[in-house]
């Protein structure tokens, strides 16, 4: 049987938006969920059809090669392993199961997920939250405590569902198993298909007498605090996992991730280039002319540097090391560009015009750039080949 076109597959036109793919994705996902289907062989294949269309659009470049190449261009060696039957539901949950979030802790409508093989496993959806640093904090590695909203297992019946955490029976449909085995015959001849038993949902239990407070689901809606450790390093829109910390799955299944994306406020003093930080500092004109010393922030306290005499405006001074640490650790910490500039001043009294006036008739004042007074741009040529 040959593939159908993805962009058919999600009825979307060819340059569709990431986000009108989401939407479309959304759509089929539902209409051929196996919660609304069961048993349903055909909805299952479209469900795992939708994932797979929406697993390649919805990445740049495995969009992209298959606009030029089709389905060909995905073949192996691409980091595409291929549905072909390969992608188990729970794959399909694990991979795209917050889009079902939609940003609203609550909606884990979409939390089970089934294993084809036995009893099915629940899963609970995943939760997104943003964390906000400073460079100091991402200078140093934070802990962050946040509440989050999201269901958690209730209490009462510790997460079955079941009044008094044990009423409930082996399901008299599948024996247990979760699923069904059913022999048709077809001109082809006999065939055996297997589907999630539609008695307890693929549980290969029922719930005899259902928990009051949590009508059964096993999850009820609250709040957690969370203590988050961010590694120090990290960047704006990057996001760390923390497994299990999502929302709790129906009837004890596993919990969904939380997924925390960074976001990085701007900072008064410094602005952040990878690990490297630059900061401008203003000298003034006899500072410049006779050297000097000067008191500079950094990440880690403030460190005294030394002007000399005859500085140019522009000119960088790096400290090694002050800037900021690799995610990764052993690439080391960057370094602090300085920025040296040269303050010109505005307001002027009589005297001083006088004054000026008189050094400005001298030899030594008239700009003379030698080779190592280079412009400020093959300086900082200079500065990135160090
Ligand atoms: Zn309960
Ligand atoms: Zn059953």
């Amino acid at each position: 049987m040959s593939k159908r076109d993805f962009y058919e597959v999600l009825e979307v036109n060819r340059n569709a938006t990431p986000d009108e793919l989401k939407k479309a994705y959304r759509k089929q996902a539902l209409k051929y969920h196996p919660d609304k289907n069961p048993g349903d062989k055909d909805a299952e294949e479209k469900f795992k059809e939708a994932a797979e269309a929406y697993e390649v659009l919805s990445d740049e470049n495995k969009r992209h090669r298959y606009d030029q190449y089709g389905h060909a261009g995905l073949g192996n060696g691409n980091g595409f392993s291929g549905f072909g039957g390969g992608m188990t539901m729970e794959d399909i949950f694990s991979h795209f199961g917050d889009i079902f979030g939609g940003g609203d802790p609550f909606s884990s409508f979409f939390g089970g997920g089934g294993n084809r093989r036995g009893r099915s496993v629940n899963r609970g959806a995943n939760l997104r939250v943003k964390v906000r640093l400073s460079l100091e904090e991402i200078a140093h590695g934070v802990e962050k405590k946040i509440k989050v909203n999201k269901y958690v297992a209730c209490q009462t019946c510790k997460g079955s569902g079941a009044k008094g955490g044990s009423s409930y029976s082996t399901c008299s449909t599948c024996h247990g198993s979760g699923h069904v085995s059913r022999v048709t015959s077809t001109f082809l001849g006999q065939m055996q298909t297997t589907s999630t038993c539609p008695n307890c949902g693929g549980e290969g239990k029922i719930i005899t007498d259902k928990c009051p407070d949590c009508a059964g689901n096993g999850v009820v809606k609250g709040e957690e605090v969370i203590s988050i450790r961010i590694p120090a390093g990290v960047s704006e829109g990057m996001q760390l996992s923390m497994g299990g910390k999502g929302n709790a799955a129906a009837r004890g299944g596993i919990a969904g991730d939380m997924l925390i994306q960074i976001e990085e406020l701007k900072s008064d003093l410094f602005e952040r280039d990878g690990t490297n930080l630059h900061y401008a500092h203003f000298i003034s004109f006899s500072e410049a002319a006779m050297g000097s010393n000067a008191e500079i922030p950094t990440i880690d306290g403030k460190v005294k540097i030394k002007i000399e005499a005859g500085t140019q405006s522009g000119k960088v001074v790096r400290l090694r090391g002050k800037g900021l640490p690799s995610i990764n650790g052993y690439e080391g910490k960057g370094d602090l560009l300085i920025t040296l500039n040269i303050w010109t001043p505005k307001n002027l009294t009589k005297e001083e015009k006088s004054i000026l006036e008189k050094l400005g008739k001298s030899e030594n004042f008239k700009p003379a750039p030698g080779n190592s007074d280079k412009n400020i741009f093959s300086r900082m040529k200079d500065l990135f080949e160090q």
